[in-house]
């Protein structure tokens, strides 16, 4: 066969596909008494009035992604949506009133270009969609590929929480009192507009990640800790030459939404420096003296939802050999280009994670220590 004949090939379904599309309408067109029958004018005239407008598609966090518009067939639930890989998630429900009108305002604090639509279910549903952005409120800086994950260079094979169920986690901040955490809570909303995750803080924890002992669990209901040390009690502070260490505990075998097998992080841990805190870091996220330790938070819970070290990139958070000053002079807490193109591959962009038994393995640890 000649390179000819592939070429020509498509061209010959092509007009399979267009002849079908031809029987199908003259089928339907023959179908046409009874269909209407079924389907009275006022309901087909309804169809035709329906429309969905959509008010605002380009949004910060914080903001709400807006529809309003008629639906036929009087009152029915009409949900908006946003796609994730393989499956939809509500963000919002209303009903339609009598007329059949309605208005949607979702909340979508999860950077990037989404698909949404609004959905009214029933046996024929009514279905519109498009495209929606979410903007950082700020311009990030840097290059989008530069990112790593920890555990290998494929999405599939990096370690990352089930972005469909919240993640709860704890704050340990006996050591450098409550000033911490208001901060650690920022950056955990950086990180969950990055990923698209859902942290829920569920109270204070006593326990150190770093120091607990092989094959211990955090207590039941705490995903993740992010606690302060001191150099005494976690001596690697000084032989690592680090501020703070971070990386997932524990994992479970799982299937992503394509079916494949992943590990899924049960838990994590983040270890700050309370030596740092005291004699380091500005308290803060911006700061035109010295690095603050908004960027360590935001480095070290970067490891925790499974990003490693970019370092030939200065500019990203993620760089691992220092934070980035800015041309005006300032240290800037802030995810970059690259930072957030690898946060939005551990996050809900990927789908949904199903927790499977794989034989007789349930759960393993992380065996290495956590990145710094
Ligand atoms: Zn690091």
């Amino acid at each position: 066969m000649t390179p000819h004949h592939h070429l020509r090939r498509p061209a010959r379904s092509l007009a399979l596909a267009t002849t079908l599309a031809v029987i199908a309408t003259l089928l339907s067109t023959l179908a046409g008494p009874t269909a209407l029958a079924a389907n009275p004018a006022g309901e087909r005239d309804a169809e035709r009035r329906s429309f969905v407008a959509w008010d605002s598609t380009v949004i910060n966090p914080g903001g709400r992604i807006r529809a309003h518009g008629k639906l036929p067939g009087g009152k029915r639930k009409v949900a908006l949506q946003v796609k994730v890989e393989r499956s939809w998630q509500t963000i919002d429900t209303t009903r339609t009133n009598r007329k059949g009108k309605f208005r949607v305002a979702g909340r979508l604090d999860w950077y990037g270009k989404h698909r949404v639509r609004v959905l009214a279910p029933a046996r024929r549903p009514f279905v519109r969609s498009t495209k929606a952005r979410v903007l950082p409120p700020y311009a990030p800086v840097g290059n989008r590929k530069d990112f790593a994950f920890i555990h290998g260079t494929s999405v599939r094979k990096n370690y990352r929480f089930n972005p469909c169920q919240k993640i709860t986690y704890r704050i340990n901040s006996e050591d450098v009192g409550p000033e911490a955490r208001p901060l650690i809570k920022a950056g955990m909303t950086q990180l969950s507009w990055a990923t698209g995750l859902k942290f829920k803080y569920v109270g204070k924890s006593r326990l150190i990640p770093y120091t607990m002992a092989k094959r211990r669990h955090y207590p039941r209901g705490t995903d993740l800790v992010i606690a302060f040390a001191t150099h005494a009690e976690v001596p690697d502070f000084d032989k690592r030459a680090a501020a703070g260490f971070g990386g997932p505990r524990w994992l479970h075998p799982a299937r992503n939404s394509k079916g494949q097998r992943v590990w899924m992080t049960t838990e994590a841990g983040v270890t700050l420096s309370t030596d740092y805190w005291h004699n380091g870091f500005a308290h803060g996220y911006f700061d035109n003296t010295r690095a603050t330790i908004g960027e360590l938070i935001l480095h070290e819970i970067g490891h925790a939802v499974g990003l490693g070290h970019v370092p030939a990139a200065p500019q990203e958070i993620m760089n691992g050999r220092g934070y980035y000053r800015y041309p005006d002079g300032y240290y800037k807490g802030l995810y970059n280009l690259g930072d957030l193109n690898g946060l939005s591959k551990v996050g809900l962009k990927q789908g949904c994670l199903r927790p499977v038994r794989a034989g007789r393995v349930t759960e393993v640890e992380v065996a290495e220590p956590p990145l710094s």
